[in-house]
């Protein structure tokens, strides 16, 4: 098969997947434009766009460009990020770059961020995942398409180099039992993007030298491995992802090594993959009985692409017991906010010191969030939260005591007495 035949196949298959039968006249125009211009090596972004690319709104501005591993294989990857609009764009191990919200819009890529002080990177910046996974190099095809997309990126944008950041250099948490004050460490999603040989191939000459947000004391430093990869020198940074690919290679649960010893806080979290000697695979946050894991079972850290609304409303009774378990120093901050299973909502700052030592079984805590108070008939989430409130970090509590993102509600179903809560 020709180069040109190649990418015309590509878009028949785009079509057929997309539906999109009204634009076979304008894609054939860009496929036909691509083949008679740079032949084989042309640069084609392929228009396939998420069902929710025209409901998002418009961003302020651009000031970064922000780069993801999707730690998950091509086709699973590509499926995923277009049903929930979850970057602008794909990159697939082949080198085939998909659009999948507009340039211009909100993409949910970035979750709970900070770079320079600035919080919600979404609101401003430009999400690339790339088909691969945060420790390992990406295919020859990959830089090539990559370093273009960035080249055009960068120029329409006029975004430095040092401002082509990764997912993992922004991403933060909030305070929790293990990490007292809120710290950086929260994914290593995009590490790769960080060393300067990778930077070099991609046709970036600058990178970030330091992280802003702990210079500044507003964060922790929460993964010492991941800081010495994103600013360490190059023999630390080689050093530490050696580290964290023989961690990830697992270890094996037996006499004298339990899971906590082996994967430390994150044992119970969907990072952390136990492979039981039956071939069963269970994530930690799927298994409840920690006595029960024969020995034998094989633990393997992956890095998860999922914005948990786990971490978000953490649960009085499975996270922790006490408000301190639950947000760390934070707990009595007025942005620290308590759902109790009553349905009674109080801030950290109006918590007895009593009741914060033992929450009931079932308290929720959203650490860093506002309550914006409660759906009613002439009082929609719209009125309550704004342009914000079917974003993945606007959290619900249903009538029925169910805690969901705005993200998997749709506006007419959001039953009243819903309660509404909105990162600060
Ligand atoms: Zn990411």
């Amino acid at each position: 098969m020709s180069a040109g035949e190649g990418v015309q196949h590509i878009f028949w298959r785009i079509e057929l997947m997309a539906g999109l039968a009204g634009n076979r006249l304008f894609s054939l125009c860009v496929a036909v434009c691509a083949m008679t211009g740079h032949g084989a090596h042309a640069f084609t972004v392929l228009k396939y766009y998420s069902p929710h690319n025209r409901e998002r709104p418009v961003r302020a501005g651009t000031d970064y460009i922000i780069l993801h591993t999707t730690e998950a294989p091509d086709s699973s990857s590509l499926r995923k990020l277009r049903d929930n609009g979850e970057a602008h764009y794909c990159v697939d191990s082949s080198g085939n770059v998909y659009a999948l919200v507009e340039n211009n819009r909100v993409a949910f890529h970035a979750g709970r961020s900070m770079w320079n002080g600035r919080t919600e990177l979404d609101s401003c910046s430009i999400g690339i995942e790339v088909c691969g996974y945060h420790d390992r190099d990406i295919t020859p095809a990959q830089y090539a398409s990559l370093r273009e997309l960035l080249a055009r990126l960068k120029a329409a944008y006029r975004i430095p180099d040092e401002r082509v950041l990764t997912h993992s250099m922004v991403a933060y948490a909030t305070a929790n039992r293990w990490h007292k004050r809120p710290h950086r460490g929260r994914k290593r999603c995009g590490m790769i993007f960080a060393m300067p040989s990778v930077r070099r191939r991609l046709g970036l000459a600058g990178r970030p030298l330091y992280d802003p947000d702990v210079r500044a004391g507003r964060l922790d430093v929460g993964d010492a491995y991941l800081a010495r990869v994103l600013y360490g020198s190059g023999v630390e940074q080689q050093y530490a992802i050696a580290d964290i690919r023989q961690a990830a290679s697992g270890s094996v649960i037996g006499p004298g090594k339990s899971a906590w010893t082996i994967a430390g806080p994150k044992y119970n979290s969907a990072e952390v993959l136990y492979v039981f000697p039956n071939g069963d695979e269970y994530r930690g946050n799927q298994i409840r009985n920690w006595s029960a894991i024969p020995p034998g079972t094989r633990v393997v850290f992956a890095e998860s692409q999922m914005e948990n609304l786990e971490e978000s409303a953490r649960l009085a009774g499975f996270d922790g017991r006490s408000a301190a378990d639950l947000a760390g120093d934070q707990w009595q901050l007025p942005s620290t906010i308590y759902i109790f299973p009553s349905g009674r909502v109080c801030r950290g700052s109006e918590l007895s010191a009593s009741e914060g030592a033992r929450l009931p079984d079932g308290t929720r805590v959203l650490p860093g969030y506002v309550f914006g108070g409660r759906v009613a008939p002439g009082r929609s989430a719209f009125d309550a939260a704004g342009r914000r409130w079917n974003w993945p970090s606007t959290i619900y509590r249903l009538p029925d005591g169910r805690i969901v993102g705005g993200n998997q509600l749709s506006e007419k179903a959001i039953p009243a007495g819903s309660l509404i809560f909105f990162p600060e």
